[in-house]
């Protein structure tokens, strides 16, 4: 009895390894898409204001092309100038190359002031153009490493698999049947019971039961979550159960941070 009980529990070791494994795989590339949202964010207003940019370009052009006609007409109204017979014709003409001339002007000093904004403008944007590039370089990078974590995850999570079907190889099938249904139904099969009460639960169990379970004749059932159970202090092997993983997992860490001290 003991030993299919130890049997069981191996395999409820293994199968939370595999499961955490899985997990654990799931979700590492999904650490990266934070990053991913921020380059795309970035990108697109970078790409918006390189839109911006063209127009604003395109305007300082067609804005040059009507100074340019200014000054062909301005020259024009200077040879009508020159040709002036009469007064009426000079003064005439002397308005047509003053109107030209502020014409010229207004556009010049409008032309100034895109350009200059256009300069601040192209500086700014070559410089998000390399903060987006770092960031790419970021990510590439990162996702260059994940890759080999999750190689490592995947070889590990093919060693656990193999370990559980190892272990499911040793218990007797139809316990087997009640370990899957139990998995299935409340997530794992195997509790402790420690001072009386299911740990699978935490429900205290009748003392007649838990009698039972002190003389290990066969294996027992809780009566609430109907996983298979045991008494703890009789089973003092290492023992792992899926609520006890995490803190065990959190162990190591602290040991090797004092390491430094010494
Ligand atoms: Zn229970």
């Amino acid at each position: 009895m003991r030993e299919q009980l130890l049997n069981l529990l191996q395999l409820q070791t293994f199968d939370t390894k595999v499961k955490e494994l899985q997990a654990a795989a799931t979700n590492l590339p999904a650490k990266l898409d934070p990053l991913r949202r921020d380059l795309a964010k970035l990108q697109g207003m970078l790409n918006t204001e390189k839109t911006k940019l063209a127009e604003t370009e395109n305007w300082r052009k067609g804005h040059q092309d009507m100074i340019d006609q200014d000054r062909m007409s301005m020259k024009m109204a200077q040879g009508k100038l020159q040709a002036s017979k009469n007064t009426k014709e000079f003064s005439a003409a002397s308005r047509e190359v003053e109107n030209k001339k502020k014409s010229i002007g207004d556009r010049e000093g409008e032309l100034k002031k895109v350009s200059e904004s256009v300069t601040a403008s192209t500086t700014q944007l070559t410089a998000r153009d390399a903060d987006v590039q770092k960031l790419r370089d970021e990510l590439a990078a990162s996702e260059g490493a994940m890759g080999g974590q999750i190689a490592e995850l995947d070889a590990q999570l093919v060693e656990a698999k193999a370990a559980r079907d190892a272990a499911r190889g040793s218990v007797e099938k139809s316990l087997l049947k009640t370990y899957d249904s139990l998995v299935g139904k409340r997530g794992y099969a195997v509790a402790p019971v420690v001072k009386g009460t299911c740990q699978g639960c935490h429900m205290a169990l009748p003392p007649q039961l838990n009698n039972i379970l002190a003389r290990m004749t066969g294996i027992e059932t809780c009566p609430r979550c109907g996983r298979l159970i045991y008494r703890k202090e009789l089973l003092e092997e290492p023992v792992v159960t899926p609520a006890a993983a995490p803190a065990a997992a959190e162990a190591p860490p602290a040991a090797v941070a004092e390491a430094p001290e010494e």
